[in-house]
């Protein structure tokens, strides 16, 4: 029996709790609380013991699957191992107690922090100024195109209203370009998976704001026309946006600045360790080059003459994207993870990033198709089982690699194919880890000849099987129901 077959939720028992409070002293309605915001009756809430609450918490937590539990190739998502001295540091009452509203002379640490990984990440990137603000990856691409169409409507330029976005891009592309107000324009890949010039060069004209591109692309691959495209997109008064989430590709290789990006985000949940929260707290900071350095939102960290640090908005920023400065916990972890990497060892991620990917490539491209050949960046795509008699799909793929205990990669993403599966094994797993997940793959390949009805059922070893993933989006069940 598996600890989820035991796992109930109604464990509630009239009168039995798990705390105890000393009496306050006060009558029931203190007169200071206007009777409006006072409760008529107690809220109704599960009646349970403090073991029943930590077994039935740990025991849901044992049905998660973390990057801490097993290997997590989600392609486009970089899961790599957080280091524990990351949660020490932020941890430190120092950094975790401060108020944003405190007096910028009394966390003076902090805004140097601030400062410091600023421009760790310009130095990364070739990017000369950024804002650590934003709170995700495609809140960045928000926060970059509101500079962007800044930067246009400064200048006079008001007919700039259309983005370029290739036909590989991430969904957040799109829709952050819908969300600030731009229209999207499509661009087509090439067979090779890259960027078609052809396409580009027509649709360049004086209504265009900019183009967003991912550099290696959703396919892993590296543009490797993107100084053309940089001197065409520029020539036509656009500015270049750099999606950074596949950052790790190149870290300490190659930066966005000197291909000719003008402003970029970075995910720190991705290419800098920090956690993937559940959906909890991420960081996009967004880089700027010189002439938009201004544009960027506050409030920012500045130096004073006297050599301290202070907080200042600038008057021609965009716009403000938070309330204050950013998750910075998450940059503490961020901040961290560079600091002990070191200079040397930044220059190792994207090498052994990109060599653990094609590692993987070439260890199943006979079993699985390879739509694109080249050698990959930090991940690559294959459409499916290359055998298409058996009737296997790839979500068929992805539900059994469970059973063998391996996160999915990521299915059905990008477009571009019918059975799309993005891998990205990240430069932190071992080769047993990578040798481990290939001899998986390579059995449900092999399964999909033998047993196709295993794959089509599975998986068979984990709490949820198959849940109504559309029933699950248009009706979450987010609380706890009585039953009544
Ligand atoms: C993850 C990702 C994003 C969005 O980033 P979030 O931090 O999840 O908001 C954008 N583009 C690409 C290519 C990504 O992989």
């Amino acid at each position: 029996m598996k600890y989820y077959d035991k796992l109930i939720f109604e464990l509630s028992r009239k009168g039995r709790k798990g705390w105890s409070l000393p009496e306050s002293g006060w009558e029931d309605t203190p007169d200071n609380l206007p009777a409006a915001l006072c409760r008529s009756a107690a809220p109704r809430l599960p009646e349970v013991s403090e073991p029943d609450v930590v077994r039935h918490y740990v025991n849901l937590s044992g049905m998660n699957f973390g990057v801490d539990t097993g290997f997590y190739p989600l392609g486009s998502c970089t899961m790599k191992y957080n280091p524990r001295i990351n949660e020490e540091t932020a941890a430190h009452p120092g950094f975790s107690s401060l108020h944003p509203l405190q007096p910028a002379g009394t966390v003076q640490g902090a805004l140097r922090i601030y400062a410091e990984l600023s421009g760790y990440l310009c130095s990364l990137t070739g990017m000369s100024a950024f804002t650590l603000n934003p709170f995700a990856g495609a809140h960045g691409e928000l926060t970059g195109l509101m500079v962007m169409r800044q930067y246009h409507l400064g200048r006079g330029d008001t007919g700039r209203t259309r983005v370029i976005v290739p036909d590989s891009a991430h969904g957040t592309n799109p829709a952050s370009a819908a969300v600030c107000g731009l229209e999207v324009v499509e661009v087509k890949s090439t067979a090779g998976g890259l960027i078609d010039m052809d396409a580009l060069l027509p649709l360049l004209d004086d209504t265009v704001a900019g183009i967003m591109m991912t550099n290696p692309n959703t396919l892993g691959l590296f543009e490797s026309g993107i100084h053309r495209i940089a001197e065409a997109v520029h020539a036509a008064g656009g500015l270049l946006y750099y999606d950074g989430a596949n950052m790790n590709a190149l870290l300490g290789k190659v930066r966005p600045g000197d291909m000719g990006f003008d402003i970029m985000h970075l995910n720190l949940h991705k290419t800098f360790s920090t956690p993937h929260g559940g959906g909890g707290p991420g960081a996009g900071p967004v880089g700027v080059s010189p002439a938009l350095a201004h544009l960027l939102p506050g409030p920012a960290v500045r130096r004073e003459e006297d050599g301290s640090y202070g907080i200042a908005c600038s008057p021609d920023s965009a716009g403000r994207i938070s309330g204050f400065m950013g998750n910075f916990g998450v940059l503490m972890k961020a901040y961290t993870y560079i600091l002990m990497l070191g200079k040397e060892n930044v220059r190792k991620v994207g090498p052994y990033s990109v060599l653990s990917a094609n590692y993987v490539k070439e260890s199943l491209k006979d079993l699985y198709r390879l739509p694109v050949p080249s050698l990959c960046k930090h991940e690559f795509v294959f459409d499916g089982l290359g055998d298409r008699s058996t009737g296997v799909t790839t979500l068929d793929v992805a539900k059994r690699l469970l059973d063998y205990g391996f996160h999915a990669p990521t299915i059905y993403f990008p477009l571009l194919f019918h059975q799309s599966i993005m891998i990205e094994p990240t430069e932190t797993e071992s080769r047993e880890t990578l040798d481990a997940f290939i001899g998986a793959m390579r059995k449900i390949a092999e399964e999909a000849s033998t047993d196709p009805e295993t794959l089509r059922t599975a998986p068979h070893s984990t709490p949820v099987r198959r849940p109504d993933e559309t029933l699950a989006a248009t009706h979450p069940v987010l609380k706890y129901d009585f039953g009544e």
